[in-house]
């Protein structure tokens, strides 16, 4: 496309950031914007599989994200009640060769922090809430909760799972409750008063699974996440407090690793878990969509960032190298659909690495290398 053309990213997370980052690079005029007034430490970590971190390391980050968060040495998958090995990865100088990356865990707000060097100073306009898309005969107008105006000639959807854009592509319907919630819990790891832990375990009950692990290198902090079944949600997607005693009795009856671990919670909440249907329409005029915006992900295979990341390679890819807009779109979701919709698939059925898993078509890719489909 050409570079004259004013790209708009509406949403700073880590698709919009890395989108950004990546049309910058390419000599596109970006600007971002997001809603929120600045990036906050929100209490959640975030894992960041190969597939995920060699893509930011092309936006120089992988140091920086590394320092940050911690480079995982094992996962390994345990049966709640036995504590027996379902499954075991060791991450080393071999795997991360292999994989084309390293598989990092990290605060979430430690990530933002990381994803802003991914874009020039000055780039990202917070305070700004799309509220509404005017598209005119040559542009789209962008109109913001702060009353504020401007104009593009291609806008990325890169809102999250409740996007704005998307009512502009797709439909208004909100996302659903996808019947589960899920605990997020982060404390000093002195509270586990000397108790070792792996680097990441996922404990897997009949219908719940809890999956405790480092934050940080210096292996100081430690987050758990725990996602229960939930009949029904009342009110909204704003996630409620929750105490240290329901998250134990949540896991009543796992194996003892795992009551200690949660014994160790200070400090916790309960996080309603939304999805929506599968949707292969992912753009239309001068709108697209990326990452939770088009294919929300049920966090059961730590995926859904990644995809995010991922969709932001290939668009970018495709708007570098294809002069119609319309055509890279139709070359993005022909590029994208398959493998994103095998990964929502899989995280749907919450089975990826709780046996013997082939984890190479998944870990391997890369996006910034794989071929280009031709369009839809
Ligand atoms: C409990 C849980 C655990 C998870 N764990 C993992 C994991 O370990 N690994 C993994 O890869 N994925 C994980 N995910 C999924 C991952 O968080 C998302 O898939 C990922 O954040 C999607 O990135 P995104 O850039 O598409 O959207 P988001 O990260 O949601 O970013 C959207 C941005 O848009 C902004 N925005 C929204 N509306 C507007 C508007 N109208 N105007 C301006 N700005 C707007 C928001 O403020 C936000 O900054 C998890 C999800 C959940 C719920």
């Amino acid at each position: 496309m050409d570079r004259a053309a004013r790209i708009a990213v509406v949403g700073a997370g880590l698709g919009g950031l890395s989108a950004a980052g990546f049309l910058q690079r390419a000599g596109f005029a970006v600007r971002v914007f997001e809603q929120a007034p600045a990036f906050s430490r929100i209490g959640a970590g975030i894992i960041l599989s190969a597939n995920a971190t060699k893509v930011l390391r092309r936006l120089g980050l992988e140091r920086a994200l590394v320092e940050a968060g911690i480079k995982s040495q094992r996962y390994i998958s345990r049966a709640w009640d036995t504590g027996e090995t379902l499954y075991e990865m060791v991450f080393d100088a071999h795997s991360e060769q292999h994989f084309g990356g390293p598989y990092v865990h990290i605060h979430r707000g430690d990530l933002h922090a990381v994803l802003e060097r991914a874009v020039a100073p000055g780039t990202i306009a917070f305070d700004h809430q799309l509220v509404d898309l005017e598209e005119t005969s040559d542009a789209v107008r962008l109109v913001f909760a702060n009353g504020t105006k401007t104009e593009a000639d291609i806008v990325i959807g890169a809102d999250g799972i409740r996007s704005k854009v998307r009512e502009f592509v797709i439909d208004d319907e909100p996302p659903q409750f996808a019947g589960a919630a899920a605990y997020r819990a982060i404390f000093p790891a002195e509270r586990l008063r000397g108790f070792k832990i792996p680097d990441c375990t996922k404990w897997w009950g009949r219908d719940r699974h809890c999956l405790p692990y480092y934050l940080t290198g210096r292996r100081d902090e430690v987050y758990a996440i725990g996602v229960v079944p939930v009949s029904r949600w009342d009110g909204d997607e704003a996630p409620i407090p929750a105490t240290r005693d329901q998250y134990l009795e949540s896991f009543a009856g796992f194996h003892a690793d795992l009551q200690r671990v949660l014994a160790a919670v200070d400090s916790v909440s309960l996080w309603p878990i939304y999805d929506r249907e599968r949707n292969d329409c992912w753009s239309r005029g001068r709108l697209v969509l990326l990452g939770d915006a088009c294919h929300p992900m049920r966090p059961f295979m730590a995926a859904g960032g990644a995809m995010a990341v991922e969709d932001a390679a290939i668009l970018s890819r495709c708007l570098a190298n294809i002069d119609d807009a319309a055509v890279a779109f139709r070359s993005y979701e022909a590029t994208r659909i398959s493998r994103v919709s095998e990964v929502q698939r899989i995280s749907i059925a919450n089975t990826w690495m709780g046996g013997p898993t082939d984890t190479d078509w998944f870990y391997c890719y890369d996006a910034c290398t794989a071929p280009l489909a031709p369009p839809n």
